[in-house]
């Protein structure tokens, strides 16, 4: 398996302040993820197989206390069960912004908008990691947010909505996928006057016209949520 490069630094930080008292881990529940991070992701290795015993033995406490610790872990998605067997538990270790999709996912199936997924998504700095940067243009599938042209994906590049000039963040409420074009022309203006300026220039009709600007009010209240890739390197340029 390819490994996959982390920022180490970084998912420490989001586990700490974000996910962990998110999904209301013990101090045990902490430890535990922290280890086997350490022996699975931190090493460029998405799985990991252990026994209750080797990681009981880590953590100097009772087998059984360690046994329900894990499977609480699991059951709130900081840990994926691939296969338990006599060998031990073969397990995925998610990094925080894995887990928070799946928990989003489920706050959206539930309609509910307060769980802990969507706030911790809504936190994240989605140009830090090439996975995370590349859930931005799958998100838009490959065309052009501003001019719905079709891009390849070694010629679309992100695009701050509101400069980061003028304050604005890396959030997944602030990224489109755009073409270079797009891009350069639009440069540090506000969006809504790009989008404008493309209408009047015949590159979008009317209809295209409020269609981008209703999206771009539905980016900023955080309904364009991107999938964030798990597992393999997604392989595609950024
Ligand atoms: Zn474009």
């Amino acid at each position: 398996m390819k490994p996959k490069q982390i920022d180490a630094v970084q998912v420490c930080k989001e586990f700490e302040d974000l996910l962990a008292p998110r999904l209301k881990l013990s101090a045990l529940e902490r430890a535990i993820y922290s280890h086997l991070f350490r022996h699975s992701r931190l090493e460029g290795k998405s799985r990991l197989r252990f026994s209750i015993l080797w990681l009981a033995n880590h953590m100097g406490v009772k087998g059984r206390s360690v046994r329900t610790a894990v499977r609480r872990l699991i059951h709130k998605g900081a840990l994926r069960l691939i296969e338990r067997s006599n060998l031990g538990h073969l397990v995925e270790v998610r990094l925080p912004g894995e887990v928070c999709v799946q928990r989003a996912s489920r706050t959206e199936a539930s309609g509910q908008d307060t769980l802990p997924g969507a706030a911790i998504l809504d936190e994240m700095d989605f140009m830090r990691a090439r996975d995370l940067r590349q859930a931005i243009h799958a998100r838009e599938g490959s065309v052009c947010f501003y001019c719905l042209r079709q891009i390849p994906s070694r010629a679309h590049c992100l695009d701050h909505v509101v400069p980061q000039a003028a304050g604005g963040s890396n959030s997944y409420r602030n990224l489109v996928s755009c073409c270079l074009d797009c891009n350069s022309q639009k440069s540090n203006r506000p969006a809504e006057d790009f989008l404008r300026e493309l209408y009047r220039e015949r590159r979008l009709s009317a209809a295209e016209l409020d269609g981008r600007l209703r999206a771009l009010k539905d980016l900023a209240a955080g309904k364009l949520r991107p999938q964030v890739l798990s597992g393999e390197d997604a392989g595609c340029c950024d």
